[in-house]
């Protein structure tokens, strides 16, 4: 088998599901990893090697949202939730979180494995928010970001505009996706996410002048730097 990209962990109750999935993924050269619950998922995340894990909300000893957040005080690892509901919630909760995509059930395991690939395209060689390099820490507890050691005054949706860009240096965000990782469902955010970013730079500015942390792809959206 040649496998030109990605481990993936998938942590998934329901065996039906779990061997379609393992199936799919296995016939397009992706390495796969099953488990039905979130104390064995946590320990394989824990042994390392994991390029992206599949996450079912319902698990059978803690839920898909809580383990995503407990992972993200020390991981990066992308998470592409499945969920059985499809309300907007579900979404909003997921993005906050952290996670990098969705799928609703029933899904098509082909939809599933395309979407894998994207996140896979997407994260390739990213300067990790944890890799030391970026000037940035988060603090999720405290809601408090601090750049170049000085902690930042931001605002609610300030903090998770500026926590989105973070994790995904260099990754592009449309006005939507930032609308979408940052509104927490105040749909008055759409008018007002270019002028926040304009408020986040000056903050950024203010600490040190010479670098424009956060850049204007044309047409596109925006995006953190990368060279730090
Ligand atoms: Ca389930």
């Amino acid at each position: 088998m040649v496998v030109d990209m990605g481990s993936i962990l998938l942590v998934e109750d329901e065996a039906v599901i779990a061997e379609s999935l393992l199936y799919a993924l296995r016939s397009e050269g992706l390495v796969a990893t099953w488990v039905r619950d979130g104390a064995l998922a946590s320990a394989a995340l824990a042994r390392g090697g994991i390029d992206l894990v599949v996450l079912d909300v319902g698990l059978p000893d803690v839920s898909g949202f809580e383990l995503c957040r407990t992972w993200r005080r020390s991981s990066a690892v992308p998470i592409l939730f499945l969920t059985a509901r499809s309300a907007e919630i579900d979404r909003v909760v997921g993005l906050e979180l952290g996670a990098d995509d969705y799928v609703v059930k029933p899904f098509s395991p082909r939809e599933v494995t395309a979407r894998i690939r994207a996140i896979l395209r997407r994260c390739a060689a990213p300067v990790s928010a944890e890799s030391g390099r970026t000037p940035f820490r988060v603090d999720d507890d405290r809601l408090a970001i601090t750049y170049r050691g000085q902690a930042l005054a931001l605002s609610r949706v300030q903090f998770r505009l500026l926590r989105a860009l973070v994790q995904r240096p260099g990754r592009i965000f449309s006005r939507s996706q930032l609308i979408d990782e940052a509104s927490g469902g105040d749909p008055s955010l759409d008018r007002t996410v270019d002028s926040h970013i304009k408020d986040l730079r000056a903050k950024l500015r203010a600490v040190d002048p010479a670098v424009d942390a956060i850049l204007t792809r044309r047409g596109e959206g925006y995006a953190l730097r990368e060279d730090w």
